[in-house]
């Protein structure tokens, strides 16, 4: 198939089928002249960083209705912004994303720059990032490759490279595809595509508007591709999490700002080490004396670790631990991060 026809058939289809999303502007209301907002495109795209649209979804009305201009977040107290963040993992990307509105609503007079190579100026936007703004903002040409584009085109082309060696290949075959003429509907169409039709396991591919060009459904075998190099072994680690209550109030600790899960609230913790602390160890580092139980472990995957905690309870006397951060059990499940809201629920029910 041409290339003209295949960015015909996927717009076409697109036209048609694009999914409803809080951030965007639907096809038919972009064919009016109705344009995106970049505060809303730029939001949507750094939570979408590493969590799934399902899970951003929530959690950017949230971040919209609260604060519905770049100039209202750049307002916001870092504290509140954490802890609305706590859930979408990656800390450092809420910091990024207040300095990066702080530049915009400042230096920049409240407006993003219209172009990637401004964009990646920014605080937290990547090279990714940044051509997604451009093209579904500011509709310029920009060669977007998430990993349902890398997928799409890994079939289309039934590239034998495994990723993640393939990767430059796949952007080159990407950007060689990419329409000129409407560059932020194909890149959502694209992503669209990969996420609905051309899905990561039994593709449909007797609906996907561009079979006939694709070499994967040709060869009979599409999810073989994209190919893949077996992945290291993660270390795995381990800890002791101390969930102190008094009455409906539970003790937090502010993490350092630098580092893993940096500023943002959590329950006190042990190191994280290679091996399992003792329970002598662990009540030795617990954050005040008082009448600790072990009720069980929670596990959590980080990106270059997994850890295993062991979750201790106690209840504690009216003064202890004056220097933690004594807040009602809902607001610090809503503002800690996973692991430790996952702690937290068991050291409730323990
Ligand atoms: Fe993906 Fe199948 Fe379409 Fe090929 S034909 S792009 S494998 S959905």
């Amino acid at each position: 198939m041409q290339k003209a026809r295949l960015r015909r058939r996927l717009l076409d289809w697109y036209d048609r089928n694009a999914r409803a999303l809080p951030w965007r502007v639907s096809p038919a209301a972009r064919a009016r002249g109705v344009r995106a907002d970049p505060y809303r495109v730029w939001l949507s795209e750094v939570m979408l960083q590493q969590t799934t649209i399902p899970h951003a979804a929530g959690y950017f009305l949230k971040f919209t209705g609260r604060w519905p201009s770049v100039q209202a977040l750049a307002a916001a107290d870092d504290g509140e912004v954490m802890g609305a963040w706590a859930g979408l993992g990656y800390y450092a990307r809420a910091r990024n994303l207040l300095a990066c509105a702080r530049l915009v609503a400042g230096q920049l007079g409240g407006r993003f720059p219209d172009t990637e190579a401004k964009l990646r100026d920014l605080p937290g936007i990547g090279a990714y990032t940044a051509a997604a703004i451009a093209a579904i903002a500011f509709d310029r040409p920009a060669n977007v490759v998430d990993a349902n584009v890398e997928r799409v085109v890994a079939r289309l082309h039934a590239v034998e490279t495994p990723l993640p060696a393939a990767k430059p290949q796949l952007v080159r075959l990407a950007g060689a595809l990419a329409d000129a003429e409407r560059p932020g509907d194909w890149a959502q169409a694209m992503m669209d595509l990969g996420a609905m039709v051309c899905r990561p396991a039994a593709p449909l591919c007797d609906r996907c508007p561009v079979a006939d060009a694709c070499q994967a459904r040709t060869a009979g075998d599409p999810d073989r591709y994209p190919r893949k190099s077996p992945k290291p072994d993660r270390p795995h680690r381990h800890g002791a999490v101390f969930v102190l209550t008094r009455g409906a109030a539970v003790a937090l600790d502010r993490r350092p700002s630098k580092g893993l899960l940096g500023g943002m609230l959590g329950l006190p913790t042990t190191d994280w080490v290679a091996e399992r602390p003792s329970e002598a160890a662990a009540r030795a580092a617990a954050p005040a004396d008082a009448a600790w139980r072990r009720i069980g472990q929670v596990e959590h995957g980080f990106t270059h670790f997994s850890i295993t905690l062991d979750v201790y309870r106690a209840e504690a006397e009216p003064a202890a631990a004056p220097e933690l951060i004594w807040l009602p059990y809902e607001q610090a499940l809503a503002e800690t991060p996973t692991l430790f809201a996952k702690a937290l629920r068991l050291g409730l029910l323990g």
